[in-house]
């Protein structure tokens, strides 16, 4: 009988990419999955660290694997993992932690305790290669990992470790088995996903310029872009009519000079705007659909009094105006610069913050649609069939709702929005 092996995935899409390969890499060892609420031999917990309440998630998770499953082995990876290993080593249940550099231990380790044997080990280089197939429209392609930047509220640096990547060949070698499973869409993940090419001496522009040839891929999008990695060149190139649509996600998390100079932030507001100006211009036409921006934005970083706020608020709703803002109130982060600081802001203070932008939010969001009605866009619908209805994105990330046709589930139709 084959041994059962369990997955929970905490945190962000990067995490849900190497999930989704951890359990390619199980099922072709012989291992069968099954939903994380059933018994099993191994639960796999892939664990994410971005605030206190993550680590709190995580380790409830792993103690309710636990009492489910109280004689499976738990192997916990990922950030928390990285960062508080002992901690969660004390935790009931708990056989193997595999830090952010060790990722390409898990498979073997994990195959040689399910076969008795004693620790059998190997390395397959310290980037883990990784792309979610659960869909059967999209996928998420791990291009990039760990970052250099060290903002100072951020962990990320510490767990996930420095700057890598996968070389271009192996990228689009990844993006063409994608491609062969009949996915049509290819979401580009990564820590600092613009800077990738520090492994390998390549770059983000020419990754991107090799991917949009790549057969049988019909859309991109970016999962995340530091705005002073977007360069204007590859704006340019993007809008010059490629598979990459316009759908940006860029980082912001504060509009206002002083708290970006004090969070490490390498731009300013003006340099942001522009940017976003730049994107607006070149992509762009009269009757044509409307950028979608998703900015992120955290609230109550130390010293944020409420004029600073008003800054970020003001530049959000009069100079900006995205699409959608996520929004994340400032989590104090043991070991970085901005936990230390003595003028912390009072949890209510961040609520209330919280609240405000996600008004202002809910109110660019319906302008956003309202801005795209009538207009013609392309949705590639998704594969479920949830009560009659079916689901899909146009290009700039407007979620359109039709009844249910098996025959239009992955491919690209046009509609009115
Ligand atoms: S760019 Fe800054 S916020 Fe983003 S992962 Fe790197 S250190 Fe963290």
């Amino acid at each position: 009988m084959s041994r059962k092996i369990s997955f929970t995935t905490l945190g962000c899409k990067l995490n849900y990419a190497e999930t989704s390969t951890y359990e390619r890499k199980f099922i072709s060892e012989g291992l069968e999955v099954v939903p994380w609420t059933k018994p099993a031999d191994i639960c796999l917990v892939n664990t994410c660290s971005v605030t206190e309440h993550s680590d709190k998630k995580c380790r409830n998770i792993i103690r309710k694997l636990h009492r489910l499953n109280p004689d499976a082995a738990i192997v916990v990876t990922g950030c928390y993992a990285q960062l508080k290993r002992q901690e969660i080593e004390e935790i009931e249940g708990v056989r193997f932690v595999f830090g952010a550099n060790e990722k390409a231990e898990v498979v073997p380790a994990v195959m040689a305790y399910v076969n008795g044997e004693s620790d059998r080990r190997r390395k397959e280089g310290d980037f883990f290669l990784a792309y979610s197939s659960g869909e059967r429209t999209r996928s998420f392609l791990k291009v990039q990992d760990g970052c250099d930047f060290k903002c100072a509220y951020c962990t990320v640096p510490y767990a996930r470790g420095e700057s890598r990547n996968i070389s271009i060949a192996d990228a689009v070698r990844q993006a063409g088995e994608i491609a062969s499973d009949g996915i049509k869409e290819i979401v580009l993940t990564g820590v600092n996903t613009g800077d990738f090419g520090k492994t390998t001496g390549e770059n983000f522009f020419d990754l991107i310029k090799a991917l949009d040839k790549v057969d049988g891929i019909e859309r991109y999008r970016i999962s995340s872009i530091e705005p002073n990695l977007l360069t204007e060149e590859m704006v340019d190139w993007i809008a010059s009519g490629t598979k990459f649509l316009p759908h940006f996600h860029i980082p912001l998390q504060s509009g206002s000079d002083t708290i970006l100079k004090e969070m490490g932030r390498r731009y300013d507001t003006a340099a942001f705007e522009h940017k976003i100006s730049y994107i607006r211009e070149k992509m762009e036409r009269p009757g044509a659909p409307k950028v979608f921006f998703g900015i992120d934005v955290i609230t109550g970083f130390p010293g944020e009094t409420e004029e600073l706020f008003m800054e970020t608020y003001n530049f959000l709703k009069d100079r900006i105006r995205p699409a959608f803002i996520h929004i994340f109130p400032y989590s104090r982060r043991a070991g970085t610069p901005a936990a230390a600081r003595k003028d912390q802001v009072q949890d209510s203070v961040k609520t209330s913050r919280v609240e405000r932008l996600e008004a202002l939010c809910s109110q660019l969001h319906a302008e956003f649609i309202m801005a795209n009605k009538g207009l013609k866009e392309k949705v590639l619908f998704e594969s479920s069939d949830k009560n009659g209805r079916m689901f899909g994105y146009t290009g700039n990330y407007i979620r359109i709702d039709r009844p249910f046709d098996a025959d239009a589930v992955g491919k690209i139709i046009d509609i009115e929005i």
